[in-house]
C-alpha cells in the first residue's frame, strides 16, 4: 500500500471551485459573478496600459537580470509603498518608525505580518470581521494564532454594518488581541464604517489596548482616490497607534499572479526597527526565502515617476468609476422591475463587492436557472456586470426574490 492513503481530499475553495462550473458551462449568455478580479466593460480581463508598456520596457532592458533579490525584496518598492499608504509627509516617514517589506502579494503580507506578531510579540487571539474574505482565518492560524475569535460586523435585516455589535465585541476582546481591519471596501459586504465610526473604533481599541492589523487590497480601487482609500490606516497612525498592514498591488494594478505585495509595520520607536526587520528576514527566509521581482519593479517604476503614475491613476479611476456605475445600473434596473425589497445598499457599498442579501436558495436558483454564477453567500462582484448583460442578471434577480 501507499504510505499516502492515510491522506484525505480536503475541502474544495468555494471561489475557485465556483470559476471552474463557470468555465465548464457552455451556455452562451453565462454570467460569472464569482472571481475576485476586475472586468472589463465586454467582460474581459484588462491588462492597465501602463503595465503593457513596463512590460515592454522591461523586456528591452538589459540592466534587468534574474539574480535573487534580498530576503526583504526590493527597497524602492517597499519604501514607495509605505509613502503610498501613509503619505508621503507621514511624520511617521520622517522620524523612520515605519518601514515595508516585500511580501507575496497580499496573503503574503498577512502570513508575515501574523508570524511576526505570533512569534515574536507573543500574540495568540485574533479577531476577524463576520463576514471577511475567508483566507484570514487560515493564515492566521497557520501562522501560530490559536484563538480565532470574530467580531459582528454585517447586520442582515439592515444590510448595513452592525456597529453596535462591533464595538462590543471589541470591548469584551482580551488585551493584546489582533484586530484584523479592511482598510477600505470591506470583502464581501463592500461596506466601510464611516469616518466617525473609525474614530470610534480607534477609542475602543486604544482603551482596551488591542492590536491594529490593516489588510489593505484596494487602496485606490475603491474609491478612485489612494488618499482617501487609505484615511483609516493614516487615522489610526495619527493617533498614535503601533501597527501593521499588508498591501496588495493584485487589484489596483491588475497584477493578481505577479503576487506583488508588501507589510508596512509602524512603531512608536525608530530603534526598533532594525531588530524587527531582522526577524522578518528570518522569517521569510525560512518560508521562500525571496520574493519574485518582476512584479515589484514594474511597480516600483510607475510610483516613481510622474508621468507614469498619473497614468496609473487615471486606471485606478477608470476601473472605479465602472464599478460604481454597475452598482446603478444594477440598482435602477431592480427598481425598474419592482423586485421586492430595498435595493440601495448596492450603491451605498463600494469596492468590487456587494452583498446582495440573497438567500442560498435565491443564489442557488441564478446558478440553475439562470447560469450566474455567484458565492452561496450572496456575495457578487460587481465587475461581472456590464452593459451587455445587467439587464439579464437583473431579471433573474427578481425571479429569484419573487419564486
Ligand atoms: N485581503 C482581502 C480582503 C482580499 O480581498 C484579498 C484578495 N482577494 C487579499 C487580502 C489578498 O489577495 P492577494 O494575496 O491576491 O493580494
Amino acid at each position: 500500500g501507499s504510505r499516502f492513503q492515510v491522506v484525505e481530499q480536503g475541502p474544495p475553495i468555494e471561489v475557485f471551485l465556483l470559476n471552474k462550473l463557470f468555465t465548464d458551462d457552455t451556455y452562451q449568455n453565462k454570467v460569472n459573478l464569482g472571481v475576485g478580479a476586475y472586468r472589463d466593460e465586454n467582460g474581459k480581463p484588462w491588462v492597465l496600459p501602463v503595465v503593457r508598456k513596463m512590460e515592454k520596457k522591461m523586456s528591452e532592458d538589459p540592466t534587468l537580470l534574474h539574480e535573487y533579490l534580498p530576503v526583504l525584496g526590493l527597497e524602492q518598492f517597499s519604501n514607495a509603498s509605505v509613502s503610498m499608504l501613509l503619505g508621503e509627509d507621514s511624520p511617521a516617514i520622517a522620524a523612520g518608525r515605519t518601514f515595508g517589506v516585500q511580501a507575496l502579494s497580499g496573503t503574503g503580507g498577512l502570513r508575515i505580518g501574523a508570524e511576526l506578531l505570533n512569534k515574536h510579540l507573543k500574540y495568540t487571539t485574533f479577531y476577524y470581521s463576520n463576514p471577511t474574505w475567508e483566507n484570514h482565518h487560515l493564515v492566521f492560524v497557520n501562522s501560530g494564532f490559536t484563538q480565532p475569535r470574530t467580531y459582528r460586523y454585517w447586520n442582515p435585516k439592515t444590510r448595513a454594518i452592525d456597529f453596535d455589535g462591533f464595538i462590543e465585541d471589541l470591548k469584551n476582546a482580551p488585551e493584546n488581541s489582533v484586530i484584523i481591519l479592511h482598510a477600505c471596501a470591506h470583502n464581501p459586504t463592500g461596506i466601510d464604517p464611516s469616518q466617525e465610526q473609525w474614530e470610534k473604533i480607534a477609542d475602543v481599541m486604544e482603551e482596551r489596548k488591542l492590536f491594529p492589523f490593516f489588510d489593505s487590497a484596494y487602496q485606490g480601487f475603491a474609491s478612485g482616490d489612494l488618499d482617501r482609500d487609505a484615511w483609516a490606516v493614516r487615522y489610526f497612525v495619527k493617533r498614535g497607534f503601533e501597527l501593521v498592514c499588508a498591501q496588495s498591488y493584485a487589484k489596483n494594478f491588475g497584477l493578481y499572479n505577479e503576487r506583488v505585495g508588501n507589510l508596512a509595520v509602524v512603531m512608536s520607536d525608530a530603534r526598533h526597527a532594525a531588530a524587527v526587520r531582522s526577524q522578518l528576514t528570518w522569517i521569510v527566509r525560512g518560508m521562500y526565502s525571496n520574493p519574485p521581482a518582476h512584479g515589484a519593479r514594474l511597480v516600483a517604476a510607475v510610483l516613481a515617476d510622474k508621468q507614469l503614475f498619473d497614468e496609473w491613476r487615471d486606471h485606478i479611476k477608470l476601473m472605479s468609476s465602472r464599478v460604481m456605475g454597475m452598482r446603478e445600473a444594477l440598482r435602477s434596473e431592480l427598481v425598474k422591475l419592482g423586485t421586492p425589497g430595498n435595493w440601495d445598499h448596492i450603491v451605498k457599498q463600494i469596492g468590487l463587492f456587494s452583498y446582495t442579501g440573497l438567500t442560498p436558495r435565491q443564489t442557488e436558483h441564478l446558478i440553475k436557472e439562470y447560469h450566474i454564477y455567484l458565492l452561496k453567500s450572496g456575495r457578487i462582484n460587481i465587475c461581472g456586470l456590464n452593459p451587455g448583460n445587467v439587464e439579464y442578471v437583473a431579471r433573474a434577480i427578481h425571479d429569484a426574490v419573487t419564486k
